[in-house]
């Protein structure tokens, strides 16, 4: 069956409804349904027209919706592959293992790369599309991707994790490699990216 899913645009910092909590989806309706095909939509048109890039993931209030639903690719190794896996309500049960750095990029703070920190592993726990509940313990990129994803949902970007680190932030350069950005410049004290900091 094919279905003609409305084109989302992707929202960016400063949009208020990135820093929202989102709701718990009591049933999993025409309407849940309808925000998942256009949340897959959304990360293959994105792909389309960055060559380079893969979209791993996404969370629903990146498409304005404060609902707790994320999708996650099946394969992040293969780019022909463009299944997505929809988990609804995740929740993170515990993390564990060791802290890894490594680079995150977000649809929804252009041009801005950062090195996070997250746990090496995570427990999380969720339900699928049909309404199954899984239990899933993703390691390395997979828990650093769905742990951004489930931040979306509770309001947090990834650069909240690092917005005092002066060496962690990145941009790409005309090559298309990650070079330092001047942390004074573009980062420290910018409302759009940290609206509810304090003026120090
Ligand atoms: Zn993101």
């Amino acid at each position: 069956m094919s279905k003609k899913v409305e084109k989302k645009p992707v929202i960016v910092t400063p949009d208020p409804r990135l820093r929202q909590k989102s709701t718990k989806i009591s049933q999993i309706d025409d309407e849940v349904r309808k925000i998942i095909d256009e949340m897959i939509q959304s990360c293959i048109d994105w792909e389309n027209e960055h060559e380079f890039e893969l979209s791993a993931a996404m969370a629903a209030p990146q498409l304005g919706y404060n609902r707790r639903i994320i999708v996650v690719r099946e394969d992040m190794s293969d780019k022909n592959n463009t299944n997505f896996i929809a988990l609804i309500n995740p929740e993170v049960i515990k993390t564990e293992g060791k802290t890894l750095y490594d680079y995150e990029g977000c649809l929804s703070v252009p041009s801005i790369y950062g090195k996070v920190p997250r746990p090496a592993k995570a427990r999380i726990k969720a339900l699928l599309d049909d309404g199954t509940e899984v239990r899933l313990k993703p390691t390395d990129f997979l828990a650093r991707t769905i742990l951004h994803e489930i931040d979306h949902l509770n309001g947090i970007l990834f650069i909240d994790h690092i917005k005092d680190d002066p060496n962690a932030f990145y941009k790409l350069d005309d090559k298309g490699d990650l070079v330092p950005l001047d942390y004074n410049k573009y980062i420290k004290g910018n409302k759009d990216l940290f609206p509810d900091d304090d003026n120090e």
